[in-house]
């Protein structure tokens, strides 16, 4: 293929990637009601939100010339993004490569080999996440036809989220004649969370944006790696370079299992089957609501959908811990706001 071909690719794929619905989703907690709002970005084309944040990277490759169309694409993840890559470089024609921690499910890793994708599992004895970073870095020195899209430090995952995902809410809510009080997004490479907050800053000043962590691994609070968790595809133990916290209100804990318990709540309860990360988005945003006032208007985003952790603890019985949010939750009906028409 022709950089221009890959281009015209891009251009075509970019009608299956955003533009997704909001959901309101009304609730009690403790007798109490409320209503979140909620990006679904499970319906994306490989079913996470990951894939704004690969077409933007390639598609500003392929404006900028840096990348070629025999390059193999190679990068860090611990999953979604693997597959965003996996699947646009098939349809482009390149060959991928994917470095990821040996601990992630064994969805994903099948998921990225059913693309054509090579999967390299780094273990924690490797480095682990940080491990995997500093291998792709040299092997970058060895090799000759590598693109690598550097999503913890790359501009266009930012922008993905600031021209894609932010507008998207504020015109949905705006269809509603709302405006958002607040956005919470669990952070991984805080390209949702930056992105969003970016527009949000500009369009409405006095939005909170709340950046979301596991409570078991408070990389952000803390600046270190600290503790594990089992929230698969956030706080992968360091802060990324795309993330600039003095542009973003404190961050939020969550704890891994009442995240669970939340996504196992939002399948049974409304037949929307989201990831854990998408159960801990919910329950930050209950938890700011709560500070914020029943009538607040409170977004954030389902990241992707639970067909990645059938073999993890999503589906297994989790106990209940007295701190939870999620027993006291009683979901009580959804509505969907359609996407606004692509420009
Ligand atoms: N949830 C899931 C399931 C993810 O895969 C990711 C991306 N790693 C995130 C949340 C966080 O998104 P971002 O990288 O934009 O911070």
């Amino acid at each position: 293929m022709l950089p221009t071909d890959c281009r015209r690719t891009l251009g075509k794929l970019s009608a299956l990637i955003g533009h997704t619905p909001l959901l309101e989703l009304c609730y009690t907690h403790d007798g109490v009601p409320g209503r979140i709002f909620a990006k679904c970005e499970q319906m994306n084309l490989t079913g996470s939100i990951k894939d704004r944040m690969a077409l933007s990277i390639l598609d500003h490759a392929y404006r900028e010339g840096l990348i070629q169309p025999d390059d193999t694409i190679i990068e860090v993840t611990s999953g979604n993004t693997g597959i965003a890559f996996a699947a646009l470089g098939a349809a482009l024609g390149h060959r991928v490569e994917i470095y990821m921690p040996d601990w992630m499910s064994r969805e994903r890793v099948d998921i990225i080999r059913s693309y054509g994708a090579t999967v390299v599992p780094v273990t924690r004895e490797a480095g682990g996440f940080v491990g995997a970073l500093r291998l792709v870095d040299e092997l970058a020195d060895t090799r000759s036809h590598v693109f690598l899209p550097l999503q913890f430090a790359n501009q266009a995952n930012v922008d993905a989220h600031r021209l894609g995902t932010g507008v998207e809410l504020t015109q949905q809510l705006a269809s509603e004649g709302l405006r958002p009080d607040a956005f919470v997004a669990g952070v991984g490479t805080g390209g949702t969370i930056m992105g969003v907050g970016l527009h949000l800053r500009k369009t409405h000043p006095l939005a909170r944006v709340h950046p979301v962590e596991p409570a078991e691994s408070p990389v952000l609070s803390t600046g270190c790696k600290v503790g594990t968790h089992r929230i698969q595809g956030i706080s992968d133990e360091f802060i990324p370079a795309i993330v600039d916290l003095s542009l973003l209100d404190r961050p939020i804990p969550v704890s891994d299992g009442d995240s669970i318990l939340m996504a196992q709540k939002l399948a049974a309860s409304l037949g929307l089957a989201v990831g854990i990360s998408s159960g801990c988005n919910f329950l930050a945003a209950l938890a700011v609501q709560k500070e914020l006032g029943p009538n607040s208007i409170v977004a954030t985003v389902f990241s992707d959908d639970n067909k990645k952790y059938l073999s993890t603890g999503l589906l297994q019985s989790e106990p209940l811990r007295d701190h939870y949010l999620s027993p006291g939750v009683q979901l009580k009906s959804l509505r969907v706001i359609a996407a606004p028409r692509p420009a």
